[in-house]
């Protein structure tokens, strides 16, 4: 099998293997091949991947915040100089097309690296001034920290996770998706050879009851998990137990609202990156694109012209825009949202159906898919597909907009295209949603915190918030005088 590795797990700075538990395959989205298979780990091995992570946060808690930041600071040296086999691998687990994966996934890891290895060397607390006496405030470490992984961005997720709770001082165990297992080993390996202490970063396998048992678990401080809404809340219950800190980057519908005054040439972009990067398979995608009336049938023109140019094809090849959804279950998944869309009255203006690609007949590809006629009832504007799969909606006026735009369960992101200034701050100060953007839409600095509200999440990542979901504050208060007792 091609990209095989090593082991299943990496536990204690080591590939570690326990053929007790049961097998799961890596397979290459565009051809059905198995290129890897995995043992999901036991239950006395994600103990000793606790014991080992115990061990090393002992170890790295007790370096200074300048040595954590330097090491973090090579990985990401270290990443970058693997970008091409990373990026390969990560299309070989993902379907997603090479010519993606070269500058968003291990790059967009490196960045958050990067980004935390210097943060690292510059953590502080707070100094108050009691009139002689005084008080301060630490920022300590939380402990073990588990991660746990969605399928879209695995090695983007893995580092993400991992630099800020390393930066803080934390070891981490860290559970990939078990559809895309590969990358994340890869980013302990690089983690090691940059220096860091064994046992600080682990690697653990498996599907979800390896994730609920570290969810779970009474000796892991903290859990993030990334994925959809049913999985964060049963890993925030499985979390209660314990009274375990959580982040929770789940799913979402989002909207991107164009305005009559927008320059639709950009707004037609946004929604098209917003909808068919990675194959549709974004969390923070706008797929719910509310366009006003007037300029519908122009916007429709444009979007339709492009989407009909994006090559589907082999990952591999770097003329190739998409590659095929991830899984056998997704493809099924989205292929049975285009017939749910039909049958609720939607007007499929492009795509629409399975795609074939010469050379790859086994492979899940569906053509990317503009609905129009799209009204907010249907289930295909209310339910996540994460597929490529755009739904446009009309509308007639700002406060309407705005107020459609809000009526949902989630609140990860929204996009509002326009070329009134006033309108662009107006209008994102009345969305609910973590991230927004003005006449853009998917960028995600790692400088930027990342998070959703209502279903789509607790919590952020990146950005300086993130260190303060990876540490605790202690309050230390000096008397410099006499304490006194009133009786
Ligand atoms: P998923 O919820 O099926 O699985 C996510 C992870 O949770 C996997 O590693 C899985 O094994 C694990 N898991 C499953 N059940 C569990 C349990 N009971 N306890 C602990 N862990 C468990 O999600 P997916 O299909 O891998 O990913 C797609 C979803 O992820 C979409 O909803 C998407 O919106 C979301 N997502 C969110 C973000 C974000 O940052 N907000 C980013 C990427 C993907």
């Amino acid at each position: 099998m091609r990209a095989q590795p090593p082991a299943s797990h990496y536990i204690d700075g080591l590939y570690v293997e326990d053929e007790a538990g049961e097998t799961f395959d890596s397979v290459y989205p565009a051809t059905g091949e198995t290129i890897a298979r995995l043992h999901a780990a036991t239950p006395a091995l994600i103990e000793q991947a606790v014991a080992a992570a115990e061990r090393g946060q002992a170890v790295w808690a007790a370096m200074t915040g300048a040595e954590r930041g330097r090491i973090l600071r090579r990985a990401a040296a270290i990443m970058r100089d693997r970008n091409q086999a990373l990026a390969e691998l990560e299309t070989l687990d993902t379907g997603k097309a090479l010519a993606e994966t070269l500058v968003a996934d291990a790059a967009s890891g490196a960045e958050a690296l990067e980004y935390f290895g210097a943060l690292a060397a510059d953590l502080r607390g707070d100094y108050i001034d009691l009139g002689g006496s005084f008080a301060y405030t630490r920022h300590e470490p939380l402990g073990v920290c588990a991660g746990i992984g969605a399928w879209n961005y695995p090695i983007q997720i893995a580092s993400w996770k991992a630099a800020p709770a390393l930066a803080c001082g934390n070891a981490m165990i860290f559970k990939p998706s078990e559809t895309t297992p590969l990358t994340a080993l890869k980013l302990a390996e690089i983690l090691s050879e940059a220096g860091l202490p064994a046992g600080v970063f682990n690697v653990v396998q498996g599907l979800g009851p390896v994730g609920a048992t570290l969810a779970s678990h009474p000796r892991i401080a903290k859990v993030s998990v990334t994925g959809s809404v049913p999985t964060g809340a049963r890993v925030m219950l499985a979390a209660s137990a314990t009274t375990k800190h959580v982040t929770l980057e789940l799913g979402g519908k989002s909207p991107i609202l164009v305005f009559a005054d927008a320059d639709l040439d950009a707004a037609v972009s946004g929604a098209i990156l917003g909808n068919f990067y990675s194959t549709g398979q974004i969390c923070s995608n706008g797929t719910r694109v509310f366009v006003e009336r007037s300029v519908r049938a122009a916007f429709v023109e444009r979007l339709v012209e492009r989407t009909r140019a994006i090559a589907l094809g082999d990952p591999m090849k770097l003329t190739t825009d998409l590659g095929p959804l991830v899984s056998k279950a997704q493809y099924d998944k989205v292929l049975s949202y285009l017939d749910i869309g039909r049958g609720e009255g939607a007007t499929v203006a492009c795509g629409g159906s399975a795609a074939t690609v010469e050379g790859f007949a086994e492979g899940w590809f569906v053509a990317p898919t503009v609905f129009t006629d799209v009204t907010d009832d249907m289930r295909i504007a209310g339910e996540e597909i994460f597929g490529p799969v755009m739904c446009v909606l009309d509308f007639d006026d700002e406060a309407e907009a705005i107020a459609r735009a809000n009526a949902s369960e989630f609140g990860l992101a929204a996009g509002v295209y326009t070329r009134d200034i006033q309108r662009g701050h107006r209008v994102v100060a009345k969305l609910q949603a973590g991230t927004c953007w003005i006449n853009a839409y998917n960028l995600t600095p790692v400088e930027m915190p990342f998070g959703g509200v209502k279903r789509s999440g607790i919590g952020r990542e990146n950005g300086r918030e993130a260190l303060a979901h990876y540490s605790q504050v202690k309050s230390v208060y000096v008397e410099m005088g006499t304490s006194e007792a009133p009786y």
